[in-house]
């Protein structure tokens, strides 16, 4: 299917060369942050679809488990799930050619599977949005203007030649990533590109209401509590930082039988709060460690927040990172933090 390339600051050249890398490979692997979320499990299993089209024997590599809400992606069972596999991720990339490293931009955002990527012979080709990509592949294709990794895939897929091995398994992978980096095209989602993209897809077969419905609009009575609990009790406002903290015990987790995925956007439901600019989530997963996730409207740079204080990073409207401590250790030091972050305030926060 005939396709235009979209991004106009794509190098055309270097998206082809992506096109010489994949020819001259046999067996390549994929690979994506931990705690993969859309746009990671999208953009690596789209590059599955087509590479499986074009005759190659593509695998998907992941340091830990996808989202349970992504289940219903074709090939999602495919994946190696390296926590649960680890002699088969180290195999498989131990033997691979070549290794796509999607939507990040940091060796240590591979987690457990960072050694043997880092140490594997294999060429590397990096495709993706975050900020300052470190220089560890052979062709690095770093876009932070382009809201989600599968955007920029899509384009660049397109760009190489390649367009006509986007089917319809990885039109639905793609436009996930896209839907799940924009938060269903609410934010970062302005680019009149997106929605032709979009329109594409739409052609290629992707049944867009029905992945909405799938990500978005799907949840278990744990979920529902969970969220419905944390709003209710443990939300706090700080109202003077134009902030708001929800954090949640390893207790309370368990007391809702809490699942992966569970808390997945409760992070982003107190900015409907006009005087709200930014929100805070503490998930205390262990007595001692607590992921910290970040959301902001406008220009308050959750990423800075996650990068000085939590060891983290991300995009400017969304970050995350990690103590290591109790989970009151860990609400001390982003009270502690906040007056720093006041300049970045708007005067007047949406009324
Ligand atoms: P989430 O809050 O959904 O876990 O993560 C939002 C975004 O923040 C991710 O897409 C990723 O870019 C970034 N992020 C989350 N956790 C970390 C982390 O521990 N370290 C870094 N560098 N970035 C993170
Ligand atoms: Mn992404």
């Amino acid at each position: 299917m005939k396709a235009d390339v979209i991004l106009p600051t794509l190098d055309i050249k270097q998206a082809q060369s992506v096109r010489c890398m994949v020819d001259q490979a046999h067996e390549v692997v994929m690979v994506c942050h931990v705690s993969p979320d859309g746009d990671a499990i999208g953009s690596t299993l789209a590059m599955y679809h087509v590479l499986r089209l074009m005759g190659k024997r593509p695998w998907v590599v992941t340091p830990d488990m996808p989202p349970r809400s992504l289940g219903f992606l074709s090939g999602v069972h495919d994946i190696v799930v390296a926590s649960q596999k680890p002699w088969r991720a180290e195999e498989l990339v131990g033997r691979a050619d070549l290794i796509i490293c999607l939507d990040f931009n940091a060796m240590m955002r591979l987690d457990k599977i960072s050694g043997i990527v880092a140490s594997s012979p294999a060429r590397k080709l990096l495709i993706d949005h975050h900020l300052y990509p470190e220089g560890f592949a052979d062709l690095t294709i770093s876009h932070p203007e382009a809201s989600s990794t599968c955007y920029l895939l899509y384009n660049v897929l397109v760009a190489a030649g390649m367009s006509d091995m986007i089917g319809r398994d990885a039109a639905e992978c793609i436009f996930t990533g896209m839907m799940t980096d924009t938060g269903g095209f609410t934010y970062n989602s302005n680019d009149p590109g997106l929605y032709t993209v979009t329109a594409d897809l739409l052609r290629r077969g992707v049944d867009k209401d029905k992945l909405y419905k799938l990500v978005f609009d799907t949840a278990g009575e744990s979920r529902l509590r969970i969220c419905g609990y944390a709003i209710y009790r443990k939300m706090i406002i700080f109202a003077e930082h134009q902030a708001s903290v929800i954090s949640l015990t390893k207790s309370e987790l368990d007391e809702f039988e809490y699942a992966k995925g569970d808390t997945e956007s409760l992070v982003n439901k107190p900015l409907a709060m006009p005087g709200v600019t930014y929100s805070v989530f503490l998930r205390q997963d262990d007595d001692n460690f607590v992921k910290v996730s970040a959301r902001s409207k406008g220009h308050f740079p959750v990423n800075k927040l996650c990068e000085l204080y939590f060891g983290g990073g991300g995009h400017e409207n969304a970050a995350g990172g990690e103590f290591y401590g109790t989970l009151d250790e860990a609400m001390c030091r982003l009270v502690e933090a906040m007056p720093g972050f006041d300049k970045y305030l708007p005067e007047n926060p949406e009324k």
